[in-house]
């Protein structure tokens, strides 16, 4: 219908419709932030199913959260209505899970597999660390996890760990990844790596799969290329199949989006490579450059643009808006972290006075979690309405934890993970003991965890005693009662209720009077409420479904000559049923961090008033999303830039690809603030304010209140009696001293050669804020250097002698 992809295009600057409308070859679109990737592959979508008779069943889309993923099929049923259901928009992992669930029998494993996350993965690796003897201190957990994670985003299999092991740490951590995986394997289990690195294999092993996956998707679209790793780029080219793939399928058209410059996730193993090398990887490929942006005001723009040339090795691209100059961009230096905070507040409260912002018209960026904490105390003593992203989230609370497992030991017994985690939660008299019994006879007999359990509770095992084996004979018991419900086919909801209420887990939280307990309970009928939804969502969709038989593949002619007909979708293989355990548990698996990012008016659930709530995140949250008003925080050296990157030019180049993220998000109004002081970890630190902010041109920034300079101290700011009021009140007085010389002085690490001062007991000093005091006693050296100073009125601080310290030596 001409006149109908006419309208498709017809909001599209010329560049971005070459890129809605280009066909064949492989497609790159490089471009600067909000000019329109997003726009355009969402467009390039709805524009081969409304112009090219593409049919949705034939598209791959990939993005890189599940929000953005159902954002995208939104706007694309927009656009073309429901048609749009038999597409497979997705984050990489759950497209891999849903692959691997249909093809489980070729890779000989159970469909009904578990997904461990990070926690499940890292308590896995203690548990097979402290079975090879490793010592915990020289080899953490997290150290092998890392090394292990980094070796499957570069495909590399656990005989290729230990062959290319160089050192005693790359040995060792080869040792863990094989036993790592054999207990995944036993335990039926792929952690968030293995499902992209399965995927992978299952293509490059069989042939067939690989044929079939390539028939089907004709389009394969990509956004935020740019965070993709080399796992993830090798599904790309697997998927889509090239020239030379040899399975005389043509190969797919492929198009992919992205920008260097947002590149944030290296520590994933994410490479700008994939981008840089696309025309090399993918011969003949064509790239569209798009230079205008649409997102932000001219002066926003070119502070970003300021900051990120400063990075080495970079194509400059130009990015260029007609939208004017708009306001400059708000600086502001608080004295300490909570003034910022208060300072951010007050200023929100400003704007939604004036009318100029509603709340959910306001995002606050931070560049780790544990930052948010202050603005929240301020945001809940003003009431003013906030969500956080991320953080400690709903799923990863203990008791939201501890059912999810008793759901898959229910969906998956062989799940040693969960199981051992449920064994004696509630308490019920199987002790560490008889667990450790029964999983060496597990070991000795070559059987599952759960299979020794069941031997134990039948007197299989005599080494138990009797009150063990009674217990064990009790849980295997309730075990089976609530199996039962599950093969009747109850919904997942009151099979929650059932485990909630036969354990007894509830009620122990229910009589319990610590007011945490309380909100666990909550947190439980949250968690059925989720269930429930979820049940009735899935049952929803397969009506919507099952109703449309326009939608359905087999009925798909080969319209298009060149594209042979998709090959019916095999409902039966493998494919959790809507609305099942299994298909619940894999929902729940994959919620990232911005899947709770609130919809810019307020959440369409119509839970919150019209205003909506502010948005609190961390920056890497924050990729693909635009706010009218950003407040950045902790623009500081040794907070963002991170302090890991201070002495690393690769890991610098990084947080200033983050800056830019950061300054990029905003539409109208940009604030950019810092503190002189902030707690980290329970110890006052006095950081440098942030390079970056010497990177933005002085004419784009308004300072809102610049620092005292060293020689003039005046209107009470920087006098002792200030430092001590706002000491005393984040808890840093002198009765907070026995907190210090905690290990947590690692915070220093990577401040490699910016320690500013040697001081001695006895020294005389004189600081910026806390005015004159005498050297007590000094504690570390070089970037671990502290000193304890008697300030007399403001008492004694300990202080870190690193950073440009506000304070000289007399
Ligand atoms: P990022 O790099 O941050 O992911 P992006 O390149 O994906 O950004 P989009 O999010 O697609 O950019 O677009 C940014 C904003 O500009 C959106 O609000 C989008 O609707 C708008 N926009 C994009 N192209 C046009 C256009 N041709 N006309 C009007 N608005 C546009
Ligand atoms: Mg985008």
């Amino acid at each position: 219908v001409p006149g109908r992809h006419a309208e498709l295009l017809e909001d599209l600057n010329p560049a971005q419709r070459d890129a809605v409308t280009h066909t064949g070859v492989p497609l790159l679109v490089v471009a600067g932030a909000g000019s329109g990737k997003t726009r355009v592959l969402t467009r390039r979508i709805a524009y081969l199913l409304g112009a090219r008779d593409v049919h949705p069943g034939q598209i791959m889309a990939i993005t890189f959260t599940n929000k953005a993923a159902a954002e995208m099929r939104d706007r694309v049923s927009e656009l073309v209505g429901r048609r749009s259901n038999a597409m497979w928009v997705s984050t990489f992992h759950s497209m891999c899970v849903r692959i691997l669930r249909r093809e489980a029998k070729t890779l000989e494993m159970s469909s009904s597999f578990s997904i461990y996350d990070s926690d499940d993965t890292k308590r896995l690796i203690t548990l097979v660390a402290r079975d090879l003897d490793l010592d915990p201190k020289r080899y953490p957990a997290r150290t092998l996890a890392v090394g292990i994670s980094n070796l499957k985003n570069e495909l590399v299999d656990a005989d290729g760990a230990a062959s290319r092991a160089a050192n005693d740490l790359e040995r060792r951590v080869a040792e863990v990844y094989a036993e790592y995986q054999r207990r995944l394997a036993q335990a039926n289990a792929m952690d968030f790596d293995d499902l992209i690195m399965r995927t992978v294999e299952l293509l490059q092993v069989f042939p067939d799969v690989a044929e079939y996956y390539r028939r089907r998707f004709r389009h394969v679209l990509v956004d935020e290329y740019q965070d993709t790793n080399h796992a993830q780029y090798t599904l790309v080219r697997e998927l889509a199949g090239t020239e030379t793939s040899g399975t005389g399928v043509p190969p797919a058209e492929l198009c992919v989006v992205g920008d260097a410059d947002q590149s944030i996730y290296a520590f994933r193993g994410a490479t700008i490579r994939n981008i840089e090398e696309f025309e090399r990887d993918f011969p003949n490929a064509h790239t569209i450059l798009l230079e205008q942006n649409y997102r932000s005001t001219q002066t926003i723009l070119s502070a970003a643009n300021a900051v990120i040339a400063r990075n080495p090795n970079r194509r400059d691209k130009r990015l260029w808006t007609d939208s004017g100059d708009g306001e400059k961009i708000v600086g502001y230096v608080a004295d300490n972290d909570h003034d910022e905070a208060a300072f951010v507040a007050n200023e929100i409260d400003a704007l939604a006075d004036r009318g100029e912002a509603n709340y959910a018209d306001v995002a606050v960026f931070y560049r780790t979690n544990n930052q948010s904490r202050v603005f929240e105390e301020i945001f809940i003593r003003l009431g003013l309405p906030y969500r956080v992203v991320g953080g400690v989230r709903f799923y990863e609370r203990r008791e939201v934890r501890d059912m999810l497992a008793y759901l898959r030991v229910l969906a998956n017994p062989e799940d040693t993970v969960s199981l051992r985690r449920i064994l004696n939660v509630p308490k019920r008299g199987i002790g560490d003991r008889a667990e450790a019994v029964v999983a060496t006879h597990a070991e000795r007999e070559r059987i599952s965890f759960a299979a020794a359990l069941r031997q134990a509770a039948g007197g299989g095992i005599p080494l138990l005693n009797p009150r063990s084996q009674k217990a064990i004979a009790g849980f295997v018991a309730l075990w089976d009662d609530l199996l039962e419900l599950v093969e009747r086919g109850d919904e997942v909801a009151d099979v929650l209720e059932a485990v909630q209420e036969r354990t007894g887990y509830r009620a122990e939280l229910e009589e319990s009077d610590d007011p945490q307990d309380a909100s666990r309970v909550e947190n439980l009928t949250e968690l059925v409420t989720v269930a429930r939804e979820f049940t009735e969502f899935a049952v929803e969709v397969a009506n919507a479904e099952s109703g449309s038989p326009e939608d359905t593949e087999d009925t798909d002619g080969a319209e298009d000559g060149a594209e042979s007909a998709p090959p019916a979708e095999d409902a039966a293989a493998g494919v959790p049923a809507a609305g099942s355990l299994p298909a619940f548990l894999e929902r729940v698996s994959l919620v990232a961090d911005a899947d709770s990012i609130p919809s810019p008016d307020g959440g369409e659930d119509g839970e919150e008033q019209d205003a909506g709530v502010v948005t609190l995140m961390t920056v890497h949250t924050a990729k693909g999303l635009e706010y009218p008003v950003v407040f950045g925080t902790g623009w500081e050296d040794g907070v963002f830039p991170h302090m890991r990157a201070l002495g690393d030019p690769a890991e610098l180049a990084e947080e200033r690809r983050l800056a830019y993220v950061a300054i990029t998000r905003a539409r109208q109004r940009l604030y950019l603030s810092r503190a002189m002081v902030r707690s980290a970890w329970g110890q006052p630190s006095s950081n440098p304010p942030s390079r970056f902010f010497d990177e933005i041109p002085a004419e784009l920034l308004d300072w809102r209140r610049e620092e005292p300079s060293s020689s003039g101290m005046g209107g009470g700011f920087g006098s002792p009696r200030a430092a001590t009021t706002w000491g005393r009140k984040a808890g840093f007085g002198e009765s907070a001293q026995s907190g210090f010389g905690s290990p947590k002085t690692s915070f220093n690490k990577g401040w490699k050669d910016t320690v500013a001062l040697k001081l001695d007991v006895g020294d005389r000093v004189s600081h910026d804020k806390y005015g004159l005091g005498t050297v007590v006693s000094t504690d570390g050296t070089g970037p671990r250097a502290t000193a304890t100073i008697d300030f007399g009125g403001s008492g004694k601080v300990r202080l870190m002698l690193i950073g440009s310290v506000p304070m000289v030596k007399l």
